[in-house]
């Protein structure tokens, strides 16, 4: 058997609500996903041990051992179907590290569908949910793309309808924000205000804008509970998400925990000229453009 490469995007969250904190330290969510042409590609190759290698622009701070997601979900798996996980893994990083884009989670999905397809499991995609959602609330999302509602930690998933395409800008920001930090933060801020927030609930709006494919009504429709605690540790965010709406953007929000923050364009068009208008202002080390829903992890 060669090699196996799989293609698997980034997502943001159109919608992040973030219920109480619970017993168990988790929040109920009603989660949004969203999956963008932001990609990175994990190859899975024969070898006589477990190896990880990272290649990219902004890869700092990815593990190159066992600690790696895409070499958890090897490990996972390998002992799920009774081989030896041995396999060289090579990823190929676009998607910002530590940026509120699921990027070490789309890295174990498409590490359980190479490594599934190397070691000659079957087609059986079901089989690869459950160590998914064992990887991680965010991972099985990635297997999913297209549009999604996730409920409970996140990881019970829904398929949302939506029609046509969205035109997205992301600005990538200078090192990252740790996620547990941002909730930690979320929870401080609640607290000190003294509220508790109802249970969350999918929002009906953002719903019939994904529909109808209605851009202007997605754009009013975006929310993420998050967002208050991002800022509150990157206060320099405000300026990137301000230049965005000053630029016409039609949602402006960070994405996930952030800190990249994440702008919806009216057309094609127009998200490059928001690409190239943030990337002029300064307020942020780079700005992509991409589209939205594409199809999650994928052979190529
Ligand atoms: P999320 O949106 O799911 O909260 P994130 O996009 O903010 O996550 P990731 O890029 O997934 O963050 O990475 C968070 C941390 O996970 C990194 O700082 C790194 O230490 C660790 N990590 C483990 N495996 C990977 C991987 N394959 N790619 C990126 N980071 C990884």
């Amino acid at each position: 058997m060669t090699s196996v490469t799989v293609r698997v995007p980034a997502k943001v969250n159109l919608q992040l609500a973030v219920g109480p904190l619970r017993d168990d330290g988790y929040h109920d969510l009603v989660n949004v996903f969203h999956a963008v042409s932001l990609f990175d590609e994990v190859t899975a190759a024969p070898a006589d041990a477990l190896s990880v290698t990272v290649e990219g622009g902004s890869i700092e701070g990815v593990p190159v051992n066992a600690d790696n997601l895409a070499a958890r979900a090897a490990l996972l798996l390998a002992e799920r179907l009774g081989v030896a996980p041995n396999v060289a893994l090579t990823i190929r990083k676009t998607i910002p590290v530590a940026g509120g884009m699921a990027g070490g989670s789309a890295d174990a999905a498409a590490a359980l569908v190479a490594c599934a397809r190397l070691w000659g499991a079957g087609d059986a995609d079901a089989d690869l949910w459950e160590p998914a959602a064992i990887l991680g609330s965010d991972v099985p999302f990635a297997l999913l793309g297209g549009t999604a509602l996730g409920t409970g930690r996140g990881e019970v998933l829904t398929p949302v309808q939506t029609a046509g395409r969205f035109h997205w800008v992301f600005a990538l920001a200078d090192g990252g924000l740790s996620t547990p930090a941002v909730y930690a933060e979320c929870d401080r801020l609640r607290e000190a205000e003294g509220w508790r927030p109802a249970p969350p609930q999918a929002s009906q709006d953002l719903m019939a804008a994904l529909a109808a494919g209605d851009a202007h009504a997605l754009g009013a429709a975006l929310g993420n509970d998050l967002q208050p605690a991002a800022l509150s540790l990157r206060p320099a965010l405000r300026d990137t998400l301000a230049a965005g709406r000053e630029h016409g953007a039609l949602g402006a929000l960070v994405s996930g925990s952030g800190p990249t923050c994440a702008f919806l364009a009216e057309s094609a068009d127009h998200a490059g000229e928001l690409t190239a208008a943030l990337s002029k202002a300064g307020v942020a080390r780079s700005a992509v453009q991409a589209y939205g829903p594409v199809p999650g992890a994928t052979i190529v």
